[in-house]
Order: C-alpha cells, then structure tokens, then sequence
C-alpha cells in the first residue's frame, strides 16, 4: 500500500499516512486538512523555485558554529 509523506501547514507537523483513492487526508495533529505531501527524498532535486526550505536533517542538530557536522575539532567537546 502507498504510504505518502505529508506536512501539514498550520502545526508543521510531519507525518505518514496511507493514502486510499483520492481522499484527502487531514493532520493527527490539528486536524487540519491544509497539508501538503512531501516527495521522497530521492526526487528531491534543487528544481523548485523554492530556497528557503531547508532539508530535513536526520542528526540532531548540535554543530558547532564553525562548522555544519557534528563531530569537528571544535565540535568534540563533549
Ligand atoms: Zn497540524
């Protein structure tokens, strides 16, 4: 079964859901219907005309400020 990727608008809210014919799901969350699928990854191509999205990071995000990994000489202070 075809499971999508949605986020919705008003919460931000990320979630999976299945998705059967064309009914459009709303967010656990809020219950809004105003959410937009996301696109696997893979197709992800700087194509869009939109920058100021930034990817989804999968680490936690504790870079140091010099530079944007996790585990610099600056960064291993832990
Ligand atoms: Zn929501």
């Amino acid at each position: 079964m075809p499971i999508y990727e949605y986020i919705c608008d008003d919460c931000n809210n990320q979630f999976e859901l299945l998705v059967f014919g064309s009914d459009m799901p709303e967010c656990p969350e809020c219950k809004s219907g105003n959410i937009k699928k996301l696109m696997s990854a893979c197709s992800f191509k700087s194509n869009s005309s939109n920058p100021g999205e930034a990817p989804k990071t999968s680490a936690s995000s504790s870079a140091c400020s010099g530079c944007s990994a996790t585990s610099c000489a600056s960064c291993s202070s832990g």
